[in-house]
């Protein structure tokens, strides 16, 4: 048995803080071992190296993770500031001043770029992928005193191992983040069959989907509402909605239960039928965040996308009849774009009635990504060059300033409509204020019939 210290490292609360799901499923699967694990959420933690210190003494781990959640915003606006490495390197020195125990990082951030976040950070070891089963098998190994390779990778053993893991919930931040206005995720199935063209979640988690079993799913849900009082979920999956329907079989398990939960979760917008948009609805369904990335058939075509805008605005309309409140996440720049299709695509815009539109503009690349090797093709950036530091991608076609320019005179006549992104979330903290709690993009949808004047 060993003491293993586990740290969540993320400081991002935008746009809204989320709970460490990945370090609860590690925990779990160390525990399942025997293994004394202790959790520790930085940002819960006021991102104080003194309690972290002071953490560490008290425990005195024989190892140590980190997860790593984001590298930066992945908003051309703000990644530079907000870029996480520095922060997870100083996390680093704290431990290491602190015990001589071996330092393993891991989390989706991680898994990007390996090679570059462990010497860049400073760690001993690495667990790319699903972490809870590698996690466990890597500790047996040192303890067994064999030799492991630095970076372990994951497979679709690790992959479907994880998924039916239980979440080590921690009362602590499940107070935490439903007092700060977080979100509590849960995930049913990891991987993802699409192929976007800026994504590496396939390549990391696996191209297709490992499901929960339902009946896994809704217990961990009555667990978060009766032990945890939270009362709405985030499903994390890549895509909630798959094509053979599986997703359908959580709201119905919701439904057979008669769970009291609100939930959301990110959609592929997607032909979809009104009567499974209803099912979702009678088992709590509040709110959909869709994936869909380009406003005109051609810069969907780029994306890699299958589905066209006409599918979107079907999808949307779905949504309006069922008064479920819709956000569309929206990249501009991105393969394909031209100035007649960011003129087209802000037109078709209009076409989405009585949702939230947020603007990105351009695309953070990232290594093994299709517009990774676009990119290099087109001499936007070097083979090899380093991209630890945030670049995003522009087509050749477009000339940035001038498209933001363009996008910001056209989001700011809609009052859901947000460009750039940290507009939505200054907008968010007036909310809060408030009083409005959780994620409150969905309060700017109003179902309500027009008042008829007479
Ligand atoms: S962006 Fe989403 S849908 Fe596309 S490949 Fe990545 S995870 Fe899958």
């Amino acid at each position: 048995m060993s003491r293993v210290f586990l740290i969540s490292s993320n400081t991002m609360t935008e746009p809204y803080p989320a709970y460490p799901l990945g370090m609860a499923i590690v925990a779990s699967a160390l525990s399942s071992r025997g293994h004394k694990v202790a959790q520790f959420d930085f940002l819960a933690e006021a991102q104080s190296h003194t309690r972290l210190q002071g953490a560490i003494q008290k425990f005195k781990p024989d190892y140590v993770g980190i997860s790593l959640r984001n590298i930066d915003s992945a908003d051309s606006f703000t990644a530079e500031k907000v870029w996480a490495l520095a922060s997870d390197r100083e996390i680093t020195k704290t431990i290491k001043a602190n015990t001589g125990a071996p330092v393993v990082l891991g989390g989706p951030a991680f898994s990007i770029m390996p090679e570059e976040i462990l010497g860049y950070v400073g760690a001993d070891y690495g667990i790319v992928g699903a972490g809870g089963v590698q996690f466990s098998d890597l500790i047996d190994r040192l303890n067994q005193g064999q030799e492991a390779p630095p970076i372990s990778r994951g497979n679709d053993v690790s992959h479907s191992n994880d998924v039916s893991l239980r979440p080590l919930w921690n009362k602590k931040l499940t107070k935490y983040y439903t007092k700060h206005n977080g979100v509590v995720g849960l995930q049913t199935k990891r991987g993802c069959p699409h192929n976007c063209v800026y994504c590496t979640y396939p390549y990391l988690d696996g191209d297709s989907y490992i499901r929960k079993e339902p009946g896994l799913v809704a217990d961990d849900i009555e667990q978060l509402t009766k032990d945890h009082q939270i009362t709405s979920i985030f499903f994390t999956d890549s895509v909630f909605n798959d094509a053979e329907d599986g997703y359908l079989t959580i709201a119905e398990e919701i439904l057979r239960r008669d769970i009291k939960v609100e939930w959301t979760a990110f959609f592929r917008p997607d032909r979809i039928e009104g009567r499974d948009m209803e099912l979702m609805k009678r088992s709590g369904l509040y709110a959909v965040e869709a994936g869909t990335d380009a406003a005109h058939d051609v810069t969907l075509a780029g994306l890699n996308k299958s589905f066209s805008f006409d599918d979107v605005v079907h999808f949307n309309g779905t949504c309006c009849d069922m008064e479920i409140p819709c956000v569309h996440y929206i990249m501009f720049g991105g393969p394909g774009e031209t100035e007649k299709t960011i003129r087209e695509g802000l037109d078709n815009l209009t076409r989405l009635k009585n949702c939230v539109i947020f603007g990105f503009s351009g695309i953070r690349i990232l290594p093994g990504a299709g517009i990774h090797k676009m990119a290099i093709e087109e001499g936007f950036v070097k083979e090899g060059a380093p991209l630890l530091e945030s670049i995003f991608y522009f087509s050749p076609e477009i000339e940035p300033s001038r498209m933001n320019e363009t996008i910001e005179n056209a989001f700011k006549k809609e009052r859901s409509w947000i460009f750039p992104p940290s507009a939505g979330q200054e907008m968010q903290k007036v909310m809060h204020r408030f009083g409005f709690h959780g994620p409150i993009w969905h309060k700017l949808v109003s179902f309500k019939k027009p008042r008829v004047r007479y």
